[in-house]
């Protein structure tokens, strides 16, 4: 094994072993700027089920690309699970996203949808020393958030929760907005939720068709950055998987729902769309 951080290895025949399914060429114009998730390379699947690179990752075995081989795989230790170890490449995204909208100790962050990756960058923030807010429109996962360690968690339909956020910043707002519920409307909200200069970050508008409409003096005057974040970066693994392997992300909090691989159907209907007591839904090849 070689280390490539703290507790995380690289693997060796005989691993039990965690692969990323998107590893970046490393030497295009993307990659020099670190910007891995737009590097050409990286958009090609490397993990396969089937004859060709997009051919699912849904199987008890699945071949892995020479690229991912390389660079893609890390052993998982004996204490951990598979099912742990499926968190990596999420968590991976949600430390990307944390760290573009720059989240520092002291500040006050709202995260905006409290579903599994909601519930990650909510955690993650609170890990990088912010006090963290949550909205979500389901009970269960309010619950959940204060259970994880939110401060409060609102329901958005609620009405009065900007000015909620208001008071419990000196009259400003949240340094850090991050939104992980795909809708246009959450948007404008989010902005009004930030404090000026603030930053808001888009982690779920990610639909080419999706318009969304916001008063410009909001960026244009009061300074408030929209930022956004897409996919993982290959310089996060090893960090990203520390969080998980040591569990100081308890990532078995947020699987609501196991299923064997005859039952996918089922898995994929409930995770398309949530219910109350639904989070991660997993299935076991
Ligand atoms: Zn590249």
């Amino acid at each position: 094994m070689v280390a490539v951080g703290r507790g995380v290895s690289r693997w060796k025949p005989g691993d039990r072993v965690v692969s990323f399914h998107h590893i970046p060429c490393g030497d295009c114009f993307y990659c020099e700027q670190k910007l891995f998730s737009q590097c050409p390379g990286y958009k090609k699947v490397g993990l396969t089920a089937g004859f060709d690179p997009n051919g699912g990752g849904f199987a008890e075995y699945v071949r892995a690309m020479p690229w991912i081989v390389e660079r893609g795989m890390l052993a998982i230790p004996p204490e951990v699970s598979f099912e742990e170890a499926t968190f990596i490449e999420p968590v991976n995204t949600c430390v990307k996203a944390i760290q573009k909208a720059r989240v520092a100790p002291g500040e006050t962050v709202v995260v905006i949808g409290q579903g599994p990756i909601g519930l990650i960058l909510m955690m993650l923030s609170k890990l990088a020393g912010a006090t963290v807010f949550a909205s979500d429109p389901l009970a269960e996962r309010r619950e959940k958030s204060l259970s994880l360690g939110a401060l409060a968690a609102f329901d958005p339909s609620w009405g009065n929760w900007v000015e909620e956020i208001r008071r419990g910043t000196s009259g400003r707002g949240a340094d850090a907005v991050l939104v992980a519920v795909p809708l246009a409307a959450v948007v404008p909200e989010a902005l009004a939720l930030a404090r000026p200069g603030g930053r808001v970050l888009l982690f779920a508008q990610n639909d080419p068709q999706m318009k969304i409409e916001f008063p410009a003096a909001t960026v244009g005057v009061e300074e408030k950055e929209i930022l956004g974040s897409y996919s993982a970066s290959v310089d996060l693994q090893a960090e990203s998987a520390e969080l998980v392997f040591s569990r100081r992300l308890p990532v078995r909090e947020l699987v609501s729902h196991r299923f064997p691989l005859a039952k996918i159907d089922e898995a994929l209907t409930l995770a398309a769309r949530p219910a109350g007591d639904s989070l991660k839904v997993v299935i076991t090849p």
